[in-house]
């Protein structure tokens, strides 16, 4: 383990709670609340003009609860300002909104999380933005002539949703501010073993739904920035469409927080034991997971990650029929089949239904995505092994 791994475990039992915001009290209670009563009429105008600046004049601002997991957030991605938003979702929707208007152009790679392609193909071009879909592990060679006059914004996500592919994001993002774009990542899987604003990205999304919440009870997102002015077109954005998180859901990804470094270890290490079990196995073609040393993504991987979560993708021997695949993954007893990851609770879902592609080839197989919770490792891999056995023969 790494001096800046150790350190991350002591800063998230410290983060976001200073003693005198909470009377003493070791976790920042749940503060609820639309209105705030102001001290007079002038200091409601005043304080109004500074509520973006944590200055309390209206529930939708946000208190305390969110104030203390913004600090958090921002801390761990190494970024100057957090907005919480109500899923993850919305922290994709939020910054892609106001950084781009009627008549600009988006890039975002062929790997993209699928809702982020629905609002680009869907909604966005109703609004006059236009996208390009790029082949995710393109070179910023290869990616400058895409780029056009009115490009504002380069989406990037690294490893990309279910097939996980690398982006070298550091040659990506200084292209983007050569062309005066702005670069926007998904970091959801990257959590704290990538540190966005250190590689160059301008804003970063997070889906706390995740491994932050840790325990599949709670939907949130945070969208964080690196200065004052990205801050406040993000703050602004968010608050002009109303966007709110419960601060409830804040308490619980919180309290997630603060288990999050020890689980996020174990559950590593147990995603790359299943991974390395699967990959010897005769029905499995590749790991889809760029922690393995084999993955063409690893060299990437190695230079701009300190870990890895525990989702990876199984990408099955061509002979497989998606039939099969339902068949095995049906089998299983400790996985459950459904969407979302980053719970204590280990998941398996067909990948292919999922996987939207178009200007990268398919998959050339019936691939599976998994996330490796927090069961016995060894109980999974027996239950793997029972499941694989219902494949033809
Ligand atoms: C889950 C996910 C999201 C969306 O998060 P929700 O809270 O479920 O809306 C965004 N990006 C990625 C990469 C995700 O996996």
């Amino acid at each position: 383990m790494t001096d800046e791994r150790s350190r991350f475990e002591t800063r998230l039992t410290h983060l976001g709670r200073p003693p005198v915001r909470s009377h003493g009290f070791v976790n920042t209670p749940v503060h609820r609340g639309s209105t705030v009563l102001q001290p007079s009429s002038q200091a409601r105008i005043d304080n109004s003009k500074r509520r973006f600046e944590r200055v309390m004049t209206y529930g939708t601002q946000g208190g305390p609860t969110h104030y203390a997991l913004e600090d958090v957030v921002a801390a761990i991605e190494g970024g100057t300002h957090c907005t919480i938003v109500g899923t993850g979702l919305a922290a994709v929707a939020v910054p892609l909104l106001a950084f781009l208007k009627a008549g600009d152009h988006c890039l975002m790679p062929d790997s993209v999380y699928g809702p982020a392609r629905g609002l680009a193909e869907g909604m966005m071009t109703g609004w006059g933005i236009e996208t390009t879909f790029y082949p995710p592990t393109t070179t910023a060679e290869a990616l400058a002539p895409l780029f056009q006059p009115n490009t504002r914004v380069l989406y990037l996500e690294s490893p990309g949703s279910h097939t996980f592919e690398m982006q070298d994001v550091p040659a990506l993002a200084a292209l983007a501010h050569a062309r005066g774009a702005v670069a926007m990542i998904d970091n959801t899987w990257g959590i704290h073993h990538f540190q966005p604003f250190a590689k160059g990205c301008d804003v970063s999304i997070q889906a706390l739904t995740k491994y932050v919440g840790g325990h599949s009870d709670i939907l949130l997102g945070s969208v964080t920035v690196n200065s004052e002015a990205h801050h406040l077109k993000v703050r602004g954005a968010a608050s002009a469409m109303g966007h709110y998180a419960s601060p409830d859901d804040c308490w619980l990804a919180l309290r997630g927080a603060r288990t999050m470094a020890v689980r996020l270890k174990h559950q590593e290490q147990a995603g790359l034991e299943v991974a390395r079990w699967l990959q010897a196995r005769p029905e499995v073609a590749r790991i889809l997971h760029p922690a393995m040393p084999e993955d063409p993504g690893h060299a990437i991987w190695k230079r701009d990650f300190t870990g890895a979560c525990s989702l990876f993708g199984v990408l099955f021997q061509p002979r497989y029929t998606e039939a099969d695949i339902f068949r095995f993954v049906d089998g299983l007893t400790l996985f459950g089949i459904g969407a979302s990851w980053g719970g204590f609770e280990s998941l398996a879902l067909p990948t292919n239904p999922s996987v939207q592609r178009s200007v990268s080839p398919p998959l050339p197989g019936q691939a599976v995505r998994l996330h490796v919770g927090l069961e016995q490792t060894a109980d999974l891999i027996a239950d793997l092994d029972q499941a694989l056995r219902l494949l033809p023969r």
